[in-house]
């Protein structure tokens, strides 16, 4: 039996509704990024379908609102168990369907367990707050109660993670849903849920509805007033788009969307971890990461020096199918995507920007791009000012801190930064000048369960993982009190 067969063909591929697994009006078809070949089937749901599934979330919201928070943190921390145990198994569909190499697909896997884990835990610690009035006559108790049925929309490039990151906080807060995956994605999500379910989850409390038209499936639920919220993650363009359809039922809305992260290298920076930090921050997922480093400022004094590893490095790199054991890059998800990636390279290079290492797409079958370093990239470049998705570097020279900071800040996003520096007092006032929701500071990485992610400007709004990521899905219910 191939790897294909073992892992994918046990998988549910059908609409998961009121706890059914029910047949769409059709299929589509899921491929694998590496082989360009067909990989699956999936249910492709009509809006008729999208109702069924919030009729199920509506009719399921209030008993699951009223279960013991130790019994929803019980199902958590079994999903958080089971997640680990198959982690192997997981890891491998994921990389069957979005490209990403194996030991990457594992780090998803794990990092999305731990929503589970971290949100099993939150469960148990949703307050309220009671007070005495200012002038005494009464008291005032606030509550904190679910917001309701709510609709997840979630991307390719992390099927697994940016499902989690919303199903654990939403289960925990008492919140049912309807979750619309990827469609180029959906076998991790509908893993999950089947998964969530063997871990004791009721029926209707998690819907899953696959499809080839977002929007015939998300239309028709956004005006549906029992839909109470939309939480999604992707591009800013999709996103702008579904904040004025939610305006018409003034739904709570939460927005993770796109990055354009600059990455400041100072001259008193440790030379070995910023190239470490920015292998990491640039290639991870292939660049296909809303927090990949997009734009790379270097000190005049350093630049010669960091930009010639950092190009080694890059260039070394294993690009492979990711199912190989050495491969360290992956496939991007499709032809659209690398070809888009060319033509951003294509444009710079115009500009007079020399090209360190890789440079383009590589011959299929599949969708590869070689991890490509750009040196002198000019300012009008297009990929400094657009999110580039994709294995491409490009380094800018800067005289110093300041214009290393207001070329960083000189973009519509605002989701993550880097910064590289070993004086104290300067990275923190680096950090404060910084217009994004998040650093890392002398790190590559800032993803954590249980730190707030999220972005300003056109990046977003609301906050995921964390104390806070549970917020965007409790309202508080004020209730004055006569005594
Ligand atoms: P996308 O095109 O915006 O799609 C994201 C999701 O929205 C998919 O499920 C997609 O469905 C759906 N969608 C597309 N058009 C829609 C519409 N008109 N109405 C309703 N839903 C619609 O983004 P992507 O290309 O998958 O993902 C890449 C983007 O996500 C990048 O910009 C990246 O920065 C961002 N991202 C942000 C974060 C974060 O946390 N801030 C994390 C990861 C990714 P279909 O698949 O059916 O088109």
């Amino acid at each position: 039996m191939s790897v294909q067969q073992a892992i994918v063909d046990p998988v549910e591929k059908g609409l998961l509704i009121g706890g059914e697994w029910m047949s769409g009006q059709g299929t589509v078809t899921v491929e694998n990024p590496a082989t360009g070949e067909p990989l699956a089937e999936v249910a492709d749901a009509d809006a008729e379908d999208a109702r069924l599934a919030l009729d199920a979330a509506a009719a399921a919201q209030e008993t699951w609102a009223e279960v013991a928070p130790n019994d929803r943190a019980a199902i958590l921390w079994s999903a958080f168990e089971q997640m680990m145990e198959r982690q192997d198994e997981l890891a491998t569909l994921l990389t069957l369907e979005m490209g990403k190499t194996l030991a990457e697909a594992r780090g998803e896997i794990a990092y999305s367990a731990d929503f589970f884990r971290w949100y099993s835990g939150e469960a148990l610690r949703v307050e309220g707050t009671y007070k005495v009035s200012g002038n005494g006559d009464g008291r005032i108790l606030v509550m904190r109660r679910p917001v309701g049925p709510c609709l997840l929309i979630t991307p390719w490039n992390f099927p697994a993670a940016m499902g989690a990151r919303k199903v654990a906080a939403a289960l925990a807060a008492g919140c049912t849903m309807v979750w619309k995956p990827a469609q180029q994605t959906p076998l991790s999500a509908l893993a999950m849920a089947d998964m969530l379910a063997k871990c004791g989850l009721p029926p209707g409390v998690l819907n899953v509805v696959t499809g080839s038209s977002a929007s015939r499936i998300v239309t028709p639920l956004l005006a549906d007033p029992r839909l109470r919220k939309v939480t999604f993650t992707g591009s800013t363009e999709v996103g702008r788009r579904l904040l004025a359809q939610a305006a018409e039922q003034v739904l709570k809305v939460s927005m993770e969307l796109g990055g354009n992260a600059p990455f400041l290298v100072m001259e008193d920076a440790d030379l070995d971890a910023a190239v470490e930090g920015a292998v990491i921050a640039k290639m991870r997922n292939v660049g296909e990461a809303c927090t990949a480093a997009n734009r790379f400022y270097v000190a005049d004094s350093v630049a010669d020096e960091f930009t010639a590893r950092f190009a080694a490095r890059l260039g070394a790199m294993k690009v492979a199918d990711g199912l190989d054991p050495e491969a360290e890059v992956g496939p991007m998800i499709d032809a659209g995507q690398r070809d888009k990636v060319a033509e951003l390279v294509e444009d710079a290079v115009a500009g007079g920007a020399r090209v360190l290492a890789g440079g383009g797409p590589i011959e299929g079958p599949g969708y590869f791009f070689a991890p490509t370093v750009l040196a002198d990239v000019p300012a009008a470049a297009k990929l400094l000012h657009e999110e580039i998705f994709g294995p491409v570097a490009p380094v800018v020279r800067v005289a110093g801190e300041d214009e290393a900071v207001a070329a960083a800040n000189d973009t519509e996003y605002g989701l993550v930064a880097y910064v590289y520096t070993r004086d104290l007092q300067r990275a923190l006032r680096i950090c404060e000048r910084l217009e994004t929701g998040m650093i890392g500071l002398n790190r590559g990485v800032v993803s954590n369960a249980g730190a707030p992610f999220g972005g300003v400007k056109q990046s977003g709004l609301g906050r995921e993982g964390g104390n806070e990521g549970i917020e965007d899905y409790l309202e508080p219910r004020y209730v004055a009190v006569g005594v």
